[in-house]
């Protein structure tokens, strides 16, 4: 494949160690506005800000519809729109702070409803279009929904049969069909609404630290939590989408998460908007071929993306990737599970890029450890943290005293050794609650450090490595083993497309690994090619660690944002209680 084009484009992040060392949150606050009297407001910063700089005039939004249909929205429309709907909200008695939940799919009304909201100075909390009216009625209680913006369509669906069950659920907004007016009982019509109000609005003079955001957590470990975020988080949003997704001004950026996850928001709505570059939204459902067509027909040259839709896409091979001329694309990211190396190469294969991997949360609201565009990939590793981010490795010693093993990239002790991954406290878009569960937050700390509940080690470089998730980690013959280790070797055979790795109890052993495996098109599941994949497992990981059961499956339990879900493969696996549901994929 040929270089593309964009790779002339200068890294915003040239020297790591330097940026690292220059760097303080509070001249990178500078080139936000703010607002009179120490204010702060996303919705200003995002939009306002840059019509008021004289480019109203520049493209925001691309929206592509899932029929082929497709919008243009500029910072100068999108300033109007958010500006009519927070007057929507004044005219329905709306008061600060009060939370306006969105559930639609990703159409330019979400987009309009999120920034209006904040604008506002309400609290915006989008869900996930294909969840079902339990997950619905879960979240909607725990944030205490006072307005909803939702669909014809998916309100006769979902919310009408819960609606009586939510009692401080005032008033329902309803996007009729391409924008057709709707009549529903109990419900108001977007549409009019929207018409009847006026283009122009005093955004309020919100404060950095009250909330302007609610997110749920995935589910994949349990019940989902609901993460409290803060207006000050949007700087966090702009300084990460320069320094670990390197957007620059002339950039089409394509995230494809859906706002319903934190990074649909944080990466999908808030970074490239702060950063005042053009994004593309998609309204359509995952398909490697509109993909594909996607990044050539609009130029993408940053794409954010996650590790299942990259394995997806490796399912379908590298040729037709190939297929298109993508001279534009020039850095790609991922988040949202450990990316194997074998999908980093892959990305060097088909698109002549390697993927980057970063590692964050929705309880750290941004980036907090990438690998840039400047700095050398190592495959496997999520990187090093951005500037303004210290992250390090906690243990326990012999006393049961938590003791910081490494710290930033200039204090690694102990190369390699194993510990919880934490995270220096008071980064502007740190979460500030667990809504309804204050008890669970403080567990979160320890003195400064934020435990985020992975385990992960670093190396002499700096460079972290995850290892798992605290709940999925195997304890196997006196061994820690992580499912993602075992499940990127066998990966890296041919037949393999996906796999998925537990921890099943075992009177020797204590714990023994048993491995799910997804085969590729074409491939046959046999009792020899199980065999085979024991054998190969063994031979890359050595018989401590390597899977001793392997079963074939046509498809993984995920969680709706992708991931695999091995709390669910286990408890299956044992009989077990299969816990909290509301978060799984329908199964194929
Ligand atoms: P829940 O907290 O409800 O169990 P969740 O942890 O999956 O769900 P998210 O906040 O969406 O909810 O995901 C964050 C987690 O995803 C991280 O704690 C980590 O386990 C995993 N993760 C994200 N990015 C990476 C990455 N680059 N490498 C490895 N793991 C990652
Ligand atoms: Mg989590």
């Amino acid at each position: 494949m040929q270089r593309p084009a964009g790779h002339s484009v200068r890294p915003n992040l040239g020297d790591y160690e330097e940026a690292r060392r220059s760097f303080s949150w509070s001249d990178a606050r500078s080139a936000l506005d703010g607002l009179p009297n120490g204010g702060l407001n996303i919705a200003h910063e995002c939009v306002d800000r840059h019509v008021a700089g004289g480019r109203g005039d520049r493209l925001a939004i691309r929206w592509l519809g899932r029929h082929g249909e497709s919008e243009d929205l500029t910072y100068g429309d999108l300033r109007k729109l958010t500006n009519r709907f927070a007057n929507v909200l004044g005219g329905l008695g709306l008061r600060r702070g009060d939370r306006v939940f969105v559930l639609t799919e990703r159409i330019p009304e979400l987009y309009v409803s999120v920034l209006g909201t904040l604008k506002h100075g309400g609290v915006a909390c989008c869900l996930f279009s294909a969840f079902g009216p339990e997950p619905i009625r879960e979240r909607m209680t725990i944030g205490t929904a006072r307005v909803l913006v939702t669909t014809e369509r998916l309100y006769r669906r979902k919310v009408a049969p819960i609606r009586d069950q939510l009692p401080e659920l005032e008033h329902v907004v309803l996007v009729g069909a391409n924008g057709a007016a709707t009549d529903l009982p109990g419900t108001l019509d977007y549409a009019q609404l929207m018409h009847a109000a006026d283009d122009e609005f005093d955004v309020v003079a919100t404060r950095p630290d009250d909330m302007a955001l609610l997110h749920f957590t995935s589910g994949t470990t349990g019940k989902p939590k609901g993460a409290v975020h803060v207006h000050e988080a949007v700087l966090a949003h702009m300084v990460t989408g320069r320094a670990a997704l390197d957007l620059h001004d002339d950039d089409v950026y394509w995230c494809t998460a859906d706002p319903g996850w934190v990074t649909g928001t944080s990466y999908g709505i808030i970074s490239p908007l702060a950063n005042g570059v053009r994004s593309v939204v998609d309204q359509g459902d995952f398909d490697a071929d509109r993909w594909y067509q996607i990044l050539e027909d609009q130029g993408v040259s940053v794409w954010y993306t996650a590790p299942t839709a990259v394995r997806m896409m490796m399912r379908v091979g590298a040729d037709v990737a190939r297929e298109h001329r993508l001279p534009q694309l020039r850095f790609i990211a991922s988040v949202g599970e450990p990316l194997n190396p074998e999908a980093v190469r892959w990305g060097e294969e088909a698109f002549g890029l390697p993927i980057h991997d970063n590692w964050w949360q929705t309880e750290t609201g941004g980036i907090m450890i990438a690998n840039f565009a400047a700095t050398e990939i190592r495959p496997g590793s999520m990187g090093r943290p951005v500037p303004g981010i210290e992250a390090a490795i906690l243990r326990r010693d012999d006393h049961g005293r938590v003791v910081v093993v490494n710290g930033a990239p200039e204090v690694v002790r102990e190369p390699l050794v194993e510990g919880e991954l934490a995270l220096r406290r008071g980064w502007p878009s740190m979460f500030r609650g667990y809504l309804g569960d204050p008890e669970r937050y403080a567990k979160c700390f320890l003195g400064d450090w934020y435990l985020s509940g992975d385990l992960a080690m670093q190396d002499t470089d700096g460079y972290f490595w995850f290892v798992a998730r605290a709940d999925d980690v195997i304890k196997s013959a006196g061994h820690l083993v992580g499912p993602f280790e075992v499940e990127s070797a066998l990966m890296e055979h041919p037949a393999v497309a996906e796999a998925g790795v537990i921890g099943k109890p075992d009177p020797v052993a204590g714990e023994m690994v048993k491995a799910f495996v997804v085969l590729r098109p074409g491939v046959e599941p046999t009792g020899e090619l199980q065999q085979e994949l024991i054998g190969f497992g063994r031979a890359r990981l050595g018989a401590a660690i390597a899977p001793k059961e392997l079963e074939f499956r046509t498809d993984l339990p995920k969680t709706r944002s992708g991931k695999v879900m091995r709390r669910l493969l286990r408890a299956r696996e044992l009989h077990l209680p299969e816990g909290d549901l509301s978060a799984l994929e329908t199964e194929g």
